[in-house]
Parts: structure tokens; sequence; C-alpha cells
């Protein structure tokens, strides 16, 4: 389909004809302010058949009867469908368009704004096996001392180093949130 678009750029495009005849179809907030207008604009034979719907010729394929249907979706997101079966990309392609000009614009993100990284699934696992481990060794010791089954320095110092263990897990979990 996008062969013959390439093939035969001078589909006509009836642009005087349309402004003439289609002015009602394009609602004048639509034009420039959303990129609705924006891919009506380049379209021939536009005809509004509903609130944020139309249908206009798909400039991929020599369509006589307009086949392609554009839609504005409650979230901003233009849905584009071509009955004869173009591609989307074929038909954004032949108007000079992407599938990302679809998208409504997004607000900047605010000032000192820095995406949140996640930490990656295997390390998440690696700290919550590690965190479970030392938490453990330090409970048992802990549960030596209380029943007084002869603790000995080695194990205070093992349980010692079992809540740093967990407290460094906890730095590098939140160095992430
Ligand atoms: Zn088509």
């Amino acid at each position: 389909m996008s062969r013959y678009a390439k093939a035969a750029p001078g589909w006509p495009r009836e642009a005087a004809h349309r402004k003439a005849t289609d002015a009602h179809n394009f609602p004048q907030n639509h034009r420039s302010s959303q990129p609705v207008g924006e891919l009506l604009a380049r379209l021939d034979a536009v005809r509004r058949t509903g609130d944020g719907r139309w249908l206009a010729r798909c400039p991929a394929h020599a369509d006589r009867s307009p086949s392609l249907s554009i839609k504005l979706a409650d979230d901003g997101r233009i849905l584009v469908h071509d009955f004869a079966g173009c591609p989307v990309e074929d038909v954004l392609a032949a108007v000079g368009l992407e599938v990302k000009d679809l998208f409504p614009p997004r607000d900047p993100p605010p000032e000192g704004f820095r995406p949140r990284h996640g930490i990656p699934e295997h390390r998440a696992r690696d700290l919550i096996r590690l965190a479970a481990r030392e938490a453990g060794i330090a409970s048992i010791v802990i549960q030596d001392i209380l029943s007084g089954n002869g603790t000995s320095v080695d194990d205070c110092q093992r349980a010692l180093r079992a809540a740093e263990t967990l407290a460094e897990i906890a730095r590098e979990v939140s160095s992430h949130a």
C-alpha cells in the first residue's frame, strides 16, 4: 500500500476545493492547537461524522470512497483506522507524520525532576534473600542470648554484622525509591 503512495505522490489533494467546501468539518479548536487538526489538515475529503470522529481519504492507497477513520479519544490520543487495511504507519508516512504524532504532547517534567530507576528484579531478589538470611542469623543469636545457651563473642559479632548488612540493604533500597 505504501509503495503505491510513493509511486503516486500526485494523488489529487484537492486542497483548494477542500478549503472551500469542508471548512465546517474542521472545528476551529482542532486546527492547530491539537495534533488531530494537524492530521486532518493533511488529509483529503475530510468529513466530520460525529463528535471527535472523521472520515477521510486514505493517503496510502488510491482511496475513492473515504475509508480512513479518525477518532479523537478521550485521553487525547488519535485513533486512525483504514478500513481498506493500510497499516497506520503507512497512512501517517504518506502525509509526513509518525505514530508518535498521534499522542497528545506531554507536559514537560517539573524543574529538578529526575526519573526514578527501580532496582533490577534480580538484584531485588538477591537483597530479599540476603535480608532474610541476615535477619535469621541475628534472630538465632538473640534467642541464644535470651535462653542462656552460652553465646560466644563471635556469635554476637556475627549478629552485629547482620544488623549492619540489613542497614546497608535498607540504604540501597531507599536510594532507588
Ligand atoms: Zn489505505
